[in-house]
């Protein structure tokens, strides 16, 4: 495979950002060999409202990324005055990095099996491979899968060492598994829990600082 400049790209609502988010973003570079990874805060999230705002959420994906070069958060599905839809975004990507790039859009193992409910869903295939990181409560089982994401996974899922080219395959990543969410995470601190390392300090600061999910 290719796998010169190629570059991940982790979506989410990230309400908040947390550490199995980062954990899947290093685990993914590290296994795929990427030259970067893309955290792209959803702005306008269409299945769901989340409890901050986009400019919080980004602000603390910034706070998240710190000064580590390899990962950048990246706005401009907060600057889209519209629902954030990933294929528009992998067609803005694949427009400004050009056709020979492989792109990888990272998903956790829920995401993954909730693929058929996305806008235009089948062409994300076009533009990107997908790499699925394991999630805990979330097996990456056919039984779960609905029949046409079945039919998708039969024809595209391979081998890391087996994929070629900058899109159209499903690969299986070996992170490890963290049971952290930003539901848990909000319900901690609604309830004055100690969220302790499951996220970064940094984050935790910028939600007590602006009195976010008390
Ligand atoms: P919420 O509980 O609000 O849904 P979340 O923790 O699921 O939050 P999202 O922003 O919804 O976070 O998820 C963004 C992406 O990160 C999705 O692809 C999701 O599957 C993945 N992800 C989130 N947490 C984990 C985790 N602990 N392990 C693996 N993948 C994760
Ligand atoms: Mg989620």
């Amino acid at each position: 495979m290719s796998v010169g400049r190629a570059i991940g790209i982790v979506g989410g609502t990230f309400d908040p950002i947390h550490a199995g988010h980062l954990s899947m973003a290093r685990g993914a570079q590290r296994q795929l060999g990427l030259e970067l990874v893309l955290l792209i805060p959803a702005g306008i999230p269409w299945q769901r409202a989340p409890k901050a705002s986009a400019q919080d959420r980004l602000a603390m994906a910034c706070l998240a990324v710190g000064s580590d070069a390899s990962l950048r958060v990246d706005d401009r599905e907060v600057r889209r005055n519209r629902p954030s839809y990933t294929l528009d975004t992998l067609l803005e990507l694949r427009a400004e990095w050009g056709l020979e790039h492989p792109l990888w859009l990272v998903l956790g193992a829920d995401a993954f099996l909730n693929l058929p409910t996305w806008h235009r869903w089948s062409e994300l295939f076009e533009q990107a491979h997908i790499a699925v990181a394991c999630r805990p409560g979330y097996a990456f089982q056919e039984k779960d899968m609905d029949a046409v994401l079945k039919n998708e996974v039969d024809r595209r899922l391979q081998p890391l060492s087996a994929v070629q080219g900058p899109a159209g395959a499903i690969v299986l990543l070996d992170t490890p598994l963290l049971d952290i969410s930003s539901t848990g995470i909000r319900q901690a601190l609604h309830s004055h829990r100690p969220v302790g390392d499951l996220l970064p300090a940094a984050v935790l600061d910028y939600i007590e600082s602006h009195h976010l999910y008390s």
